[in-house]
């Protein structure tokens, strides 16, 4: 994980760390250019060949006035992102666009504490900039990474192990359906809900977009509309990020095992739309449940609740989530027909009613005991999961 410092550049070095970002994102696209040309017998250079290179490039060129350490540092990063997609962990590296990934890196950066709440970090060519110091920095900071988002925050990170949790065993075990009604819902019948955008802020969002689409391209007032949508979308972000932060912490507190669904999201999304061969069906309707889906970030509380489960013992198991909806958590009946609607499940054997999502909470929670039972895991494996078989017949 990373640990991330807002920064505060004064005015006077805003100009000097965008700069970075234009010579790391030429640098890098460079570098991307140079790859894809890539044919048998005809190797792309090396490493070294290619820091010649650009120290060649720097001379009697714009690049020269850039700092060289911030270019350098773009070929090492983008070598890295290379080894990476050949290493099978990561996606193909793309190019980088202005205004999206707007980023470089530092290696080697002096943090010099102030006192308790701030810190000043030194960039090459730009001197020492302020960063707020929400959380103990992590010992031994070498790489930085400084990066700006769409709504004109620069942040500092550093990656940095997950620290430990602190928790006593409880004894206890959850089930977890994701939902799009609401977020997260548990097997004890509690219901989680990612905070959703206002109704004041939706039309506020909406009213900024209809000014965007009206106002002429490349227009100084166009650009302030974006950066205010940015700005919007970025709190939303926020708070998202904020939800899932403590929900998966306190969910690792309270629960020795912890049963999740294991929806592949990604293929969720990617599905609805289908190929051209094979076009998908109920589009419109899926796309609607992909965006709750996305919106409401359940891959990423996966990803958090593994990565905290890993420090403190605590196994997430990730269970099929087939009939899961249509099984009853009572006598086991199992027909399509036990979900009388979306909220409602109501059994058709034994009359057992529950709320839908909790119903499928508890089956999630039966499914995740029966594989510890089986000899499972007793330790959290971390990302890569234990994977089970239907829940039911
Ligand atoms: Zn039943």
């Amino acid at each position: 994980m990373a640990h991330r410092y807002r920064l505060y550049p004064a005015p006077d070095q805003r100009g000097g760390l965008v700069r970075h970002c234009c010579d790391a994102r030429y640098v890098w696209n460079l570098a991307l250019e140079q790859a894809n040309c890539y044919r048998p017998g005809r190797p792309t250079p090396g490493p070294a060949e290619r820091s010649r290179q650009l120290a060649e490039a720097r001379r009697g060129t714009w690049l020269g006035e850039g700092s060289s350490s911030v270019q350098q540092q773009a070929l090492r990063d983008f070598d890295q992102a290379l080894g990476n997609w050949w290493g099978g962990t990561h996606r193909r590296p793309r190019w980088r666009k202005a205004g999206l990934d707007e980023g470089f890196c530092v290696r080697d950066v002096k943090v010099e504490r102030l006192n308790r709440r701030w810190a000043t970090l030194v960039v090459p060519k730009v001197g020492t900039v302020r960063c707020r110091l929400t959380r103990p920095m992590p010992a031994g900071h070498g790489m930085a990474r400084v990066t700006a988002d769409r709504a004109g925050r620069w942040h500092v990170s550093f990656s940095a192990p997950q620290p430990v949790i602190e928790r006593t065993p409880t004894g206890r075990a959850v089930g977890l359906d994701a939902g799009v009604v609401a977020t997260v819902t548990t097997s004890g019948g509690e219901h989680l809900h990612a905070p959703d955008v206002s109704t004041a802020e939706a039309g506020r969002l909406r009213r900024l977009q209809r000014r965007l689409a009206r106002q002429q391209k490349g227009s100084m007032r166009r650009d302030r509309t974006k950066a205010a949508i940015a700005r919007l979308k970025a709190r939303e972000a926020d708070r998202r990020r904020d939800f899932i932060e403590q929900t998966t912490t306190s969910l690792v507190r309270d629960f020795d095992l912890i049963a999740v669904e294991d929806l592949n999201v990604k293929a969720m999304i990617r599905s609805a739309r289908g190929t051209r061969d094979a076009p998908g069906v109920n589009v419109a309707a899926k796309r609607g449940l992909n965006r709750a889906i996305s919106a409401q970030g359940w891959s990423m509380l996966r990803r958090r609740l593994s990565d905290k489960a890993a420090t403190c013992g605590v196994t997430v198991v990730a269970v099929n989530p087939a009939h899961t909806s249509q099984h009853c958590a009572v006598c086991g009946h199992t027909c399509a027909e036990n979900r009388k609607n979306q909220a409602v499940f109501g059994c058709r054997a034994c009359g057992h009613v529950a709320n839908a999502d909790v119903n499928a909470a508890t089956n999630i929670l039966a499914a995740g005991l029966a594989v510890t039972a089986r000899g499972g895991t007793s330790r959290s494996r971390g990302p890569d999961e234990t994977r089970t078989r239907p829940v039911a017949a």
